[in-house]
């Protein structure tokens, strides 16, 4: 799984912690539409909560994503755990959270 996002890459966010959870919750909800390879349903969200897209959509991209699905792909796997994901292991019906890191993200070390 990916890092904790460094200091610098929280400052560059283009939207809030909770926004980016939303996002991510919205994109992987149960049953989702096909990938159509673009990002029309990140666009609808972004729309719909009134983000700018001119300053979201480079971001996903410069975090891997070319699409809907690669943003749960790629940008999941690095900030998913910081702005606080919640993952259902497939194998089980429990609710499975991921280990924190040890060192808290806000520190300076
Ligand atoms: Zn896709």
């Amino acid at each position: 799984m990916g890092q904790i996002p460094g200091r610098n890459e929280i400052a560059n966010m283009p939207f809030s912690k909770s926004d980016l959870k939303s996002l991510l919750d919205y994109l992987d909800r149960p049953n989702p539409p096909v990938c159509t390879h673009t990002f029309k349903e990140t666009l609808e969200f972004l729309s719909e909560k009134n983000l700018d897209q001119s300053k979201v959509l480079p971001w996903l991209q410069e975090n891997g994503a070319g699409c809907d699905c690669e943003v749960i792909f790629n940008v999941d796997d690095a900030w998913g755990e910081f702005v606080g994901r919640v993952y259902i292991d497939e194998d089980s019906e429990d609710i499975v959270v991921k280990p924190k890191e040890s060192k808290p993200w806000w520190k300076f070390w």
